[in-house]
């Protein structure tokens, strides 16, 4: 039991919800790092569809036409908001997966350094993106992808994630980009 005060911007409910299926994995992937593990919220069915229902609450039905899952559990996220929409999903991938011409951008991560890419013809022009990724820490990666998106001719609907370390202040770093997180630690 804890009696630390969760909060989130979808309501102290939700941001428990992601709390309570997560766990801390010290020193991964590498010494000083805390990885935060959502794989148990993933595979917990109820909390999963409610985390998903609390994201399709925040932006309403016809906000955005296509969502954008970031390289590799942002998939998951992504995939179910389209199942449940009936919008696409695109995925943004780490460098050298996309089998077919891309738009590339390199940014620092938490731990270490990468690249992200996107399909070149992955949306139509004006296409409104919604741009998912479970953990928000220092922005490198959401700033990559929002840009690809940008560059790929897509408009930013809104970017989302399950989890933000706020110490890391990657929110600020995005402004004035608007950030949706179920629960701020
Ligand atoms: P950043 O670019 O620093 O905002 O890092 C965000 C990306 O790295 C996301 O795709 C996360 O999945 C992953 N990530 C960074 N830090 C952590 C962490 N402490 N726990 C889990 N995932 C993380």
């Amino acid at each position: 039991m804890t009696s630390e005060i969760v909060t989130g911007d979808s309501g102290p409910e939700l941001a428990a919800l992601v709390a309570g299926g997560t766990v801390d994995v010290p020193d991964f992937p590498k010494p000083g790092i805390v990885f935060k593990d959502l794989m148990p919220l993933f595979s917990d069915g109820p909390a999963f569809r409610q985390v998903v229902d609390g994201i399709l609450v925040h932006y309403g039905a016809g906000s955005f036409d296509v969502v954008a899952g970031v390289e590799a559990r942002g998939f998951l996220v992504a995939a179910a908001i389209g199942y449940a929409t009936g919008a696409g999903v695109v995925p943004i991938r780490k460098a050298g997966k996309l089998p077919r011409p891309a738009f590339s951008a390199s940014y620092e991560l938490e731990y270490g350094e990468a690249t992200l890419e996107v399909h070149r013809d992955a949306f139509e022009a004006g296409q409104r993106v919604l741009v998912v990724d479970d953990v928000l820490a220092t922005g490198g990666t959401a700033g990559a992808a929002l840009d690809l998106v940008e560059q790929a001719g897509g408009i930013v609907a809104g970017f989302t994630v399950l989890m933000e370390l706020a110490f890391l202040d990657g929110r600020k770093r995005l402004n004035p980009r608007p950030v949706h997180a179920l629960l701020t630690v």
